[in-house]
């Protein structure tokens, strides 16, 4: 019933201030005056050429299918409110981008603003996915696509594909069955593995889990490593909880063999094998010089396990030494488990990134969410936008808009308060704002930034 509440409070509030009562001049108010951010910091934080470490931009193909692996849209689910079409962050994303002229969005008004979409696409051609770069202050843009596509060329685009559909070998019918989300999208990992499979001309399942990992994991990797990628997603919180344990190599080749033919593996027997076969990823991608980014945060689905995606979960597999050398990148920063991330970062290899928070969070939230992680490991700390197609009017590229200024402005806020609180010095503050917004990702994926 939080809603509700929220409405009384805000309407009790507006109410107070105008007639200048004490009832909500407390604290708080007290607090949010002194906590505008300082504008030396905003302005050179709004300079940044930043690295997004996070994305799903479209490219100019016509109807472009590659952008996401497991694309939401047949699964019902609640969109946090700063998401939802109407939030005026939409608005003055489109005055930002497109000129629009109106605070409102009458139909009349949005179908100027669709003819000047489809002009300046028309106009900018395949460079449409750079000009956005640059209108939004981004010098490279990590795209988490199933294949890159028109537009979308390095040095600005790099490449994070998809490695779930590697982990999932065998018939995915039992796991489907689990939940009516995963019924959806269990069949798009199959379709995904085919896909790898055929451009790899590996027609039928190999017999035994040697010959798969040699024929289709390390050959996939290789090809995606070969064709420019920077690191490899897992979106295994949609599909399963996180707890990646280590399972002998014997464990996993038996259960491969006995279900290669056909079969439903057991849950738990599946589970060993998955297991099993994300470490082997990790390990791989880690050889071939690309990091391994985990999806985690509270979302999305209406039967999503938001327990499941706790980073703590990954504890086990960072402290494999095994996996020393594989860069791993907690995306989303964990959600409602953001002190979780934080406190992995403690692990050499651990980094965590601030996308999607950047688009569900207003700038006070994400500034105490960033301050929390500054304090201790501002090293270990990338921007990102999770920009994406959200919907009719909802493109990647006004998505990308409204994160990156959002996550600009809950930056200078965080340092903002460091800076007052004594905690670093001004000098220190701007350094530490380019490492996120740009070097730390630039170290990470070894960018040769301009
Ligand atoms: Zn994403």
């Amino acid at each position: 019933m939080k809603p509700p509440r929220v409405v009384t409070f805000t309407v009790a509030c507006s109410v107070a201030v105008l007639a200048w009562t004490s009832a909500c001049d407390g604290p708080a108010a007290a607090r949010s005056a002194e906590s505008g951010a300082d504008p030396e910091i905003t302005a050179f934080i709004g300079a940044i050429r930043a690295v997004d470490n996070h994305s799903h931009p479209n490219s100019v193909a016509p109807s472009d299918s590659d952008a996401d692996a497991l694309p939401l849209d047949g699964i019902p689910f609640e969109l946090p409110v700063r998401l939802r079409p109407g939030n005026p962050a939409w608005v003055a994303a489109y005055q930002a981008l497109y000129k629009y002229a109106y605070d409102d969005t009458t139909a009349l008004h949005l179908k100027e603003l669709r003819g000047t979409m489809q002009s300046i696409a028309k106009e900018q051609g395949d460079r449409f996915p750079t000009w956005v770069l640059d209108q939004v202050g981004t010098e490279v843009l990590l795209a988490n696509r199933i294949a890159m596509g028109p537009g979308l060329a390095p040095p600005r685009f790099r490449w994070v594909s998809y490695a779930d559909a590697l982990m999932l070998p065998l018939s995915t019918k039992a796991e489907a069955a689990t939940s009516p989300d995963r019924q959806k999208l269990f069949p798009l990992e199959d379709k995904l593995l085919q896909r790898y499979r055929s451009d790899l001309k590996v027609g039928k399942r190999p017999g035994t889990l040697d010959a798969y990992l040699r024929m289709v994991v390390t050959p996939t990797l290789e090809a995606q490593q070969k064709g420019g990628c920077v690191a490899v997603k897992f979106e295994a919180a949609y599909l399963r909880p996180l707890d990646f344990d280590e399972v002998p190599v014997a464990i996993a080749s038996k259960i491969y063999a006995t279900y290669a033919g056909g079969g439903e593996p057991s849950h738990a027997d599946y589970k060993a094998l998955q297991d099993f076969l994300f470490r082997y990823i990790a390990r791989e991608a880690g050889r071939l010089g690309m990091a391994v980014h985990v999806h985690s945060f509270d979302g999305f689905g209406n039967f999503f396990s938001v327990a499941g995606a706790d980073p703590l979960h990954l504890e086990s597999a960072f402290n494999d030494p095994t996996l020393a050398k594989t860069n791993f990148v907690i995306v989303h920063g964990g959600g409602v488990y953001s002190p979780h991330a934080g406190a992995l970062l403690s692990k050499p290899n651990v980094y965590l990134d601030l996308s999607l928070m950047t688009m569900a969070y207003p700038p006070a939230k994400l500034a105490e969410v960033l301050r929390d992680w500054l304090i201790q490991y501002p090293e270990k700390v990338l921007f990102g936008s999770d920009a994406a197609a959200f919907g009719p009017d909802m493109g990647w590229e006004l998505a990308a808009w409204i994160a990156t200024k959002n996550g600009r402005a809950a930056l200078a806020l965080a340092l903002t308060d460091m800076i007052r609180k004594g905690e670093v010095s001004h000098a220190r503050a701007e350094e530490i704002a380019t490492m996120v917004m740009r070097t730390n990702a630039g170290k990470l994926y070894k960018l040769e930034l301009k």
